[in-house]
């Protein structure tokens, strides 16, 4: 079998590459090895900048219709006094400082966006998807290897990329080294029924708890309850009562909603891992999301960053081809714009992960000052939305971390809805192969 570029994996990062490559007419064939779809959590939460590049695809409607929009997230840090928990301060982040079209984040069962993602590539007679088939190795002649049934097929390709998620054969294949990171907390996630009025992102921490709330459509809300690693079978070991305690003492009105789960194994435990390769390209191979990098969830960033890279890898891929531009050197055109982004997300929620994760008795009041200060004062909060949207980059001043810390005020700035708008990508920044032509070290 032969194809111009072959996607291992139909993920939302494998998926998004190989839509745009349909789209340009290039020969372009995904490998996907589950059955089905798997009933896994898996991220579910858009930053703007991914809904730009679906409105860019053309499935802005079909995706905002079938998510729930968030507009901003509520920080409550809650103490414990005589037995009960009392809010000790709160400060909400909104999407709405960030001057675009998209300036919301959506909630989307991470599922359903994998079938608009097929959906809409089906209709290109260039796509092709095979599934269950399960790529392996490569083979001498640089084919890859893949199992369709009990048959074992060679596919020839001028390019492969690895978006097979953590475990990629193809990163192996490509012999880069990860820069790796454990953490010493996992999560407990679960989707139940919401009460109607919880519409809004929520996250209620205290020195020793966190629990995130994030409502999807259909009045169910996705949560993430923080556990230490190692602490899952002796919570289960004291029944699924307990757990809808520990959740309704941080939010009382969960109570009625969270106590409908009556099952544990409805429950996924989720281990949070960090790790970047040191590089994405090597030969006519390429690797993205997952297999590139692995994010702490705590921003909920995973999902974006896999359909970012799958955004840039397959514009770049079209212009090769439109402009008959092939070599290795190009490429690199995708690490070089992809890797320092990727690097700044993976930094900014392994900072996160910290802030909430450490049980320590001054923690609280400490983090609470914090994102007051950084709620509070126009610039951070800017930069804050800015950077997790995934639009821009404005990096943090001395200054600004002396704000945040409470050493210096919070500032009211003239004009912050345009001075942001100087660090937001533009489209040579996204793709400057277009105005530079060949990669050149
Ligand atoms: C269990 C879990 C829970 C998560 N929860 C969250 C969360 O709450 N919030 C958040 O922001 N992020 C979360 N993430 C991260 C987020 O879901 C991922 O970052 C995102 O899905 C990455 O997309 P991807 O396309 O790179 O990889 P994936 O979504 O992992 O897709 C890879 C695809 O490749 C297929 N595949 C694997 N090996 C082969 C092979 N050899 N041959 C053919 N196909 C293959 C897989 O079946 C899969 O469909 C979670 C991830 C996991 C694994």
């Amino acid at each position: 079998m032969k194809t111009q570029v072959l996607v291992i994996g139909g993920g939302v990062g494998g998926l998004t590459a190989a839509l745009k490559l349909a789209k340009c007419g290039i020969d372009v064939c995904v490998v996907e090895q589950t059955k089905g779809s798997p009933h896994l959590y898996k991220g579910e939460l858009l930053q703007p900048k991914s809904l730009e590049i679906f409105d860019a695809l053309g499935l802005a409607e079909p995706v905002l219709r079938s998510g729930h929009r968030i507009n901003e997230i509520e920080m409550n840090e809650m103490k414990r006094k005589k037995g009960s928990y009392r809010l000790l301060g709160s400060a909400v982040m909104r999407y709405g400082i960030i001057e675009s079209k998209y300036n919301f984040a959506l909630m989307i069962p991470h599922e359903k966006l994998k079938e608009l993602l097929l959906e809409e590539a089906k209709k290109f007679p260039s796509f092709h998807y095979i599934q269950p088939a399960r790529f392996k190795a490569f083979n001498d002649n640089s084919a890859a290897i893949v199992s369709i049934g009990k048959e074992e097929t060679e596919i020839q390709a001028d390019y492969f990329i690895g978006a097979e998620g953590r475990k990629s054969n193809v990163r192996k294949a490509m012999n880069v080294s990860l820069n790796e990171h454990a953490y010493d907390h996992h999560f407990l996630t679960v989707t139940f029924k919401r009460p109607a009025d919880m519409t809004e992102g929520k996250i209620i921490s205290t020195p020793h708890a966190f629990l995130g709330l994030f409502p999807l459509p259909d009045n169910e809300v996705r949560t993430v309850y923080l556990i230490q690693s190692g602490a899952y079978q002796s919570l289960k070991s004291k029944g699924i009562e307990h757990l809808h305690s520990k959740y309704i003492e941080l939010c009382p009105e969960l109570n009625g909603y969270v106590t409908e789960l009556r099952e544990w194994k409805k429950i996924q435990l989720m281990i949070p891992v960090h790790f970047h390769a040191d590089s994405y390209v090597s030969g006519n191979m390429a690797i993205l999301g997952d297999s590139a990098h692995s994010v702490h969830p705590m921003a909920g960033e995973g999902m974006n960053l896999a359909i970012q890279d799958g955004d840039v890898l397959g514009e770049l891929l079209c212009w090769m081809y439109r402009h008959n531009e092939h070599s290795q050197d190009n490429l690199k055109w995708y690490e070089k714009v992809r890797k320092s982004r990727v690097d700044f997300i993976l930094s900014l929620s392994h900072l996160s992960a910290l802030a909430y994760s450490k049980p320590f008795r001054y923690f609280g009041s400490l983090r609470n000052r914090s994102l007051k200060q950084m709620t509070d004062d126009e610039k951070l909060h800017t930069k804050q939305m800015l950077n997790i949207s995934g639009l821009g980059i404005w990096k943090e001043s001395f200054v600004d971390r002396l704000i945040q810390i409470g050493l210096m005020p919070a500032r009211s700035i003239q004009n912050i809805e345009f001075l942001h708008t100087r660090y937001m990508f533009t489209y040579e920044n996204d793709y400057p192969w277009e105005a530079k032509g060949r990669y050149s070290r």
